[in-house]
């Protein structure tokens, strides 16, 4: 436990000080900022419209901010939270896809922590993918009755032949929980997730995790990429997974022009575009030597906090 509430500190910690001289902070992740659901994106959704038009829902809670982008995406933030956290709903037709399960810092209403906000707007089937397994994005887990996980090969390996995937602590990174979770689904990287009139994919994207996976809807061009990209300091553990992380990114900066609106999952939900190219900028500087980064410690953990063009990227040694 010790070991937990320090890595929660350093979390904390470096989450707090976007005014700090460390920096760690991209100091744009403001929840002042305008609200998503006046977001006047594309959404050039009517390839995959339902014949009715869908009436957004106004969902009440003393905790959650949800807002709603088209088609049928509702936005989840938890402007209280510690962590900012940003979760994200997508409907179908047919069934919906829960993309994290919030940070588990509030108190639960009528016995729920998340499914009240999801029981206030809609009835359908709702599966769960978490975009990785970090505690704050995994909390409430045991809300739900049907989970997909990204069909990476090491994941498959490391489950049981019941279907249960046992978390590692590494996986969790701070507490205990959850310690495991029963496999519904799993959805092979890039092929289509069908929920009803509307089609997903998720894709790998490691580099903050292994795991990390994001929800990309081509047809309406939105990718919800998890902790991989968000408005805020990004997150590295190990100097070997900056080479990962750029990998990832390369693939990106390739295949998802700036026709794709990108949602993170801390602090204010939409993620310029020219955020990819900026990152590019900040592990080639990484990575040529020519960032120094501002080194720092907390509770033994070092840590160096390099800056470039208004990103920032702390890596754990
Ligand atoms: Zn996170």
């Amino acid at each position: 436990m010790r070991r937990g509430l320090t890595w929660f500190m350093v979390w904390l910690a470096l989450f707090s000080m976007s005014s700090a001289s460390i920096g760690c902070s991209k100091g744009t992740n403001s929840d002042a900022q305008a609200d998503p659901s006046t977001n006047d994106q594309a959404t050039p959704g009517s390839e995959t419209e339902s014949t009715e038009s869908y009436v957004p829902v106004e969902v009440e809670s003393n905790w959650y901010a949800v807002t709603y982008v088209e088609p049928k995406t509702y936005v989840i933030r938890e402007p209280q939270s510690s962590q900012g956290n940003v979760s994200y709903l997508i409907l179908g037709d047919k069934r919906a896809v829960m993309f994290d399960t919030g940070s588990g810092e509030n108190f639960p209403v009528n016995g729920s922590k998340m499914t009240h906000i999801i029981d206030q707007i809609t009835d359908l089937p709702v599966t769960l993918l978490l975009s990785h397994f970090h505690f704050d994005h995994n909390q409430n887990l045991g809300e739900f009755d049907h989970v997909a996980f990204i069909e990476l090969q090491y994941l498959v390996d490391g489950t049981s032949e019941d279907g249960v995937y046992t978390f590692s602590q590494n996986e969790i990174l701070e507490g205990d929980y959850p310690q495991s979770v029963e496999i519904d689904e799993w959805w092979p990287e890039g092929a289509d997730i069908d929920l009803g009139g509307r089609s997903i994919q998720v894709v790998g994207i490691p580099g903050h995790t292994d795991e990390s996976a994001m929800i990309v809807d081509h047809a309406n061009k939105l990718m919800f990429m998890g902790d991989y990209l968000y408005n805020g300091e990004l997150f590295v553990f190990g100097e070997h997974n900056l080479s990962v992380y750029e990998q990832t990114l390369d693939g990106l900066i390739a295949n998802y022009d700036s026709s794709y609106a990108l949602y993170g999952a801390h602090g204010y939900p939409v993620v310029p575009h020219t955020d990819l190219q900026d990152l590019k900028g900040l592990l080639e500087c990484i990575s040529t030597g020519a960032c120094v980064p501002k080194k720092t410690s907390f509770w033994g953990y070092e840590v160096h906090v390099f800056f470039f063009n208004g990103m920032t990227l702390c890596l754990f040694i």
